[in-house]
């Protein structure tokens, strides 16, 4: 490969056929100008590259395993059987139409069938895969797939509710509205009494 090609190929994409971090930069900077502004002028100078950077964060998720944040388990329960909760975990997504922020809330829960895991895991199951490109309805019932799939337990519960930017910043313009969704799985679905356990420590 000549040198020429191989500095092309490098300013296109890395290994993983991933556009690099230049690329990125260069799409903002003419997202700047489509929009009508001067990217050359100071207040813009370094907002490509602090775009880039913040699209790191919004989307760490890609390079997050959720079902291996969920490996490790414990079986010393002394049996406990009863639903496990946790409420009101605050979540960053982006809509994947619009990429406007999603702000929201999950109420995560299962019953456990002889093991448990760490409850901070299921905290960081719902940010691995807010922070991707979503519709709310996938982000649901992906969070309890996972969480049904790795620990196998009696059943699994998710609740979210969200503001979409998308909703409220363009389009119908609705400030105050959000949108609530909801995945029961294994008892929570045949189950109403712990369905309804469950969506009471929802508020
Ligand atoms: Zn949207």
């Amino acid at each position: 490969m000549n040198v020429i090609a191989a500095t092309m190929r490098a300013s296109a994409a890395d290994e993983a056929g991933r556009p690099t971090r230049f690329d990125a930069e260069q799409a903002v900077t003419t997202l700047i100008r489509w929009a009508g502004d001067d990217p050359n002028r100071a207040g813009l100078l370094e907002t490509p590259a602090r775009f880039a950077r913040a699209f790191e964060e919004y989307f760490a998720g890609y390079a997050a395993d959720p079902a291996k944040l969920l490996s490790t388990t414990f079986e010393e329960t002394n049996g406990y059987d009863e639903m496990i909760v946790l409420r009101g975990i605050p979540f960053d997504s982006h809509c994947e139409h619009h990429i406007a922020p999603i702000v929201g809330r999950a109420w995560v829960a299962y019953v456990p069938n002889g093991r448990v895991v760490g409850i901070s895991k299921l905290a960081r199951v719902v940010e691995a895969f807010a922070k991707r490109l979503q519709i709310q309805e996938r982000l649901t019932a992906q969070i309890a797939q996972v969480i049904q799939d790795a620990l196998v337990p009696q059943g699994t519960a998710v609740v979210l509710k969200a503001r979409h930017h998308c909703l409220s910043s363009r389009g119908v313009r609705k400030h105050d509205s959000d949108m609530v969704t909801s995945r029961m799985l294994g008892c929570f679905r045949d189950n109403s009494v712990t369905r309804q356990e469950f969506l009471a420590l929802v508020e």
